[in-house]
């Protein structure tokens, strides 16, 4: 017969420290401790005291009992819900990442766990109810005023008792003494007044409440289900999805709005503010630390029902989350880049998933991934086809600027300088579009050729005039702009070549002196009171001539403005990238589509050197449906996304050679098989990088074949030096 030997094991848990971990730490419960799943506690590692919470799962009962540290305490918040916990995790098997990474992105007010100090204030000893003794002392005028001044139950801070009965505090020591009043703790004050879901009725359009029924019945049925909500620029789509967050919030759950550029959103903020009564609460990477703690906490409490935000905002503790809004779901921004990278429209389907949660992705240009799921029928579809309130949508023509270019110098062609100064003579709003910051993508010695690069970079440095700078928009590198050539020295020769923005602005000076002119773009434009202010300019109609950035696109509302002029429509198609002819077209739509929104109707013109190119036909026709079905055409037969998958994996280091030799590696232990490709090792899109140089290896596959094992297999094949950085990146956006 075996010996069994009995050992006493005291109860342990497992912690997940929000730190690039493999996987939770197995931790002893001391004696008295409770604690359960989702719990935060402070335990040690490494001598220091660590936040972590208390994950899913049997800690290791073979671990020796003398390898275990306590749990030094527990902290009074709400535990994080099971919903998060599972978000937490998928989102790290998904992107590869240490599901402590994962988290820290959902611990990012850590400070959040100490409670504020409660306050001390008064209430009434008797009352309804209550069986404290009957109180002694005569009831003097004064000590009448007192009792009159609190209601029963209701708890104040002595001194606005005092005030309002108009004694001195120590009357109502005195009357504690006696038994009148007795301490109580003041109850915390709300940090966000709660929204109203009845405060203001639209009223919608026929097409408008046919949607927004749709989407109230989403909202109710307290299920997952994901809405795609298309609609022309100007259509009314966000009183639609305003129609979603009013339901959740009479069903008590909280709603997610996700915008892609929080810091421009005034105007949203005017509309939820007219729509509610109130502002909603936001989360973003410029909140004071304070205000990041405080709103954490109202979010864990249930006390934000309506949370608007950046991407981060999806890894926030809602208790009970009932909707989840993407706006303008096709944009770039979404996607993380550095750290976890993931991209948040992705993760927003997932965490309504996991919650039970209705989503909506909003656009009036989708991306061809959303839109081939709402072909397959996995997602609902609903569109609005006309602008509210009757506005048309503007006409748009090309410029063929190889028939009619500008002059000499020049970046405004004939044709649109007349458009503009006709615009301007009525005394509208006209707008002129570039994507590019800046005064000169280029700076050129025209005695011997040379370039003005970045050190660390592969790319040009952009001459910014008004800071007299010549600046790397990739790295932050600046220097002042040289007189000589460092090349030849030659002085005098160094020229700027192509226009950003600010050569647009100073042509614009020559031509319409005066014209009140604005410049947005994200160094004009850098937060939210920028925004605002340029907003209200614009409405006010301070301004005559707007020339911007892809900042010009996001959503605005410029009801005086009819002119938009591309400077340039060719600028986004160059470079190999998958999805340039997509995001052209998108980018080109949404600026096209801020001209003409109220009665006066609106025109555009695309200046381009290949007005045939089918980007070009789709913006002219408007068509762009047939367009990206034309798109998914192109990338169906090469099983490019969304008709199957794909994953980067970034080499770099700071010596190109040791970049090169893993990269060569990883191409040796490459995957293969049915349906699973490797393209790659190659230079990277910016080769070098800050000062990084940079390879790169594509893992393609069927659609049916998941990436994740395939890449944790190959990982686990090859051997990466410590100073060897390799980043997974699943679902690459940029490339
Ligand atoms: P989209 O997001 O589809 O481009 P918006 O939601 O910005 O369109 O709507 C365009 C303009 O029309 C906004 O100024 C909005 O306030 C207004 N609007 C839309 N629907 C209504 C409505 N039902 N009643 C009043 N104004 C509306
Ligand atoms: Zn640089």
């Amino acid at each position: 017969m075996n010996d069994t030997i009995l050992v006493a094991i005291s109860p342990r848990v497992r912690v997940l420290l929000p730190l690039p971990l493999a996987g939770a730490y197995d931790y002893r419960v001391p004696p008295g401790m409770r604690l359960q799943p989702g719990d935060f506690v402070a335990v040690p590692l490494n001598g220091r005291e660590t936040l972590g919470v208390v994950w899913d799962g049997e800690a290791d009962p073979d671990l020796p009992e003398r390898k275990l540290r306590d749990v030094l305490h527990a902290y009074d918040v709400p535990p994080m819900t099971a919903s998060l916990r599972r978000f937490v995790e998928w989102v790290a098997q998904y992107t590869l990442s240490p599901p402590g990474a994962v988290l820290r992105m959902a611990m990012s007010a850590p400070a959040a766990l100490e409670p504020p100090a409660p306050q001390a204030g008064w209430t009434l000893a008797t009352g309804p109810g209550s069986n404290a003794p009957p109180p002694t002392g005569r009831v003097t005028p004064e000590r009448q005023r007192v009792l009159d001044a609190l209601r029963p139950g209701e708890v104040l801070p002595g001194n606005l008792i005092a005030e309002r009965a108009g004694v001195k505090p120590g009357v109502l020591r005195g009357m504690a003494d006696g038994g009148w009043l007795r301490p109580a703790l003041l109850p915390r004050p709300l940090e966000f007044a709660p929204p109203d879901p009845d405060h203001a009725q639209p009223r919608l359009g026929t097409e408008q409440r046919a949607a927004a029924a749709a989407l109230e019945a989403a909202v109710a049925a307290r299920q997952y289900g994901v809405t795609l909500l298309t609609g022309v620029t100007g259509s009314g789509k966000t009183e639609v999805y305003l129609d979603a967050v009013a339901e959740c919030l009479r069903q008590k759950r909280q709603a997610l709005v996700l915008l892609p550029e929080i810091a421009l959103s005034a105007q949203w903020l005017d509309r939820f503010r007219a729509r509610f009564g109130v502002n909603p609460a936001l989360w973003h990477s410029e909140l004071t630390s304070r205000t990041r703690r405080r709103t954490w906490r109202a979010v864990a409490e249930g006390e934000a029902p309506v949370l608007v935000g950046a991407r981060s905002a999806l890894f926030l503790p809602y208790p009970d989350l009932g909707l989840v809004v993407v706006d303008e779901e096709h944009e770039t921004a979404f996607k993380q880049e550095e750290g976890v990278v993931y991209h948040a429209r992705d993760m927003a389907v997932v965490r309504a998933r996991l919650s039970d949660a209705a989503c909506v992705l909003v656009s009036a240009t989708p991306s061809l991934e959303t839109l081939t799921n709402a072909e397959t029928g996995r997602y609902a579809h609903r569109h609005l086809s006309e602008r509210h309130g009757g506005a048309t949508l503007p006409a748009i023509s090309l410029v063929d600027l190889r028939r009619d270019p500008p002059e000499r110098g020049r970046f405004i062609s004939p044709k649109l300088v007349e458009a503009v100064g006709g615009t301007l003579a009525r005394g509208e709003q006209a707008m002129l579009f570039l994507n590019r910051r800046g005064y000169a993508p280029l700076t050129l010695c025209r005695a011997c050729g040379h370039r003005l690069r970045c050190p660390n970079c592969t790319a040009w440095l952009v001459e910014h005039r008004a800071q007299k700078r010549l600046q790397c928009h990739h790295c932050g590198h600046a220097e002042p702009v040289p007189q000589h050539c460092p090349e030849c020295g030659a002085e005098g020769f160094l020229a700027a070549v192509g226009p950003g923005v600010e050569r647009v602005l100073e042509e614009a000076g020559t031509l319409w002196p005066e014209a009140r002119r604005l410049v947005m773009a994200s160094d004009t434009i850098p937060g939210p009171a920028a925004a605002a202010e340029a907003a209200r300019a614009i409405a006010e109609r301070e301004v005559d001539l707007i020339i911007g950035t892809q900042i010009v696109a996001k959503g605005w509302h410029f009801p005086h403005l009819t002119l938009v002029g591309v400077v340039d429509a060719d600028l986004g198609l160059a470079g190999g990238d998958l999805r340039a002819a997509e995001r052209t077209v998108q980018l080109l739509h949404q600026v096209a589509g801020r001209a003409g929104r109220a009665e006066m109707p609106g025109r555009v013109l695309l200046q381009t050197f290949s007005p045939e190119h089918p980007v070009m036909q789709a913006l002219l026709s408007g068509d762009l449906d047939a367009f990206m079905a034309a798109e998914a055409e192109t990338r169906r037969p090469g099983h490019w996304p969304p008709f199957g998958r794909l994953a980067a994996l970034i080499v770099s280091a700071e010596e190109e050679r040791d970049a090169d030799r893993t990269a060569r590696d990883l191409g040796l232990a490459a995957p293969g098989g049915e349906g699973v490709q490797v393209l790659g090792p190659a230079p990277a899109p910016l080769a070098l990088l800050r000062g990084r140089h940079r390879r790169r290896l594509l893992l393609k596959t069927r659609r049916d074949i998941a990436v994740q094992p395939i890449l944790r297999e190959w990982l686990a094949r090859v051997e990466v030096p410590g100073n060897v950085k390799v980043q997974v990146d699943v679902d690459p956006v940029g490339f």
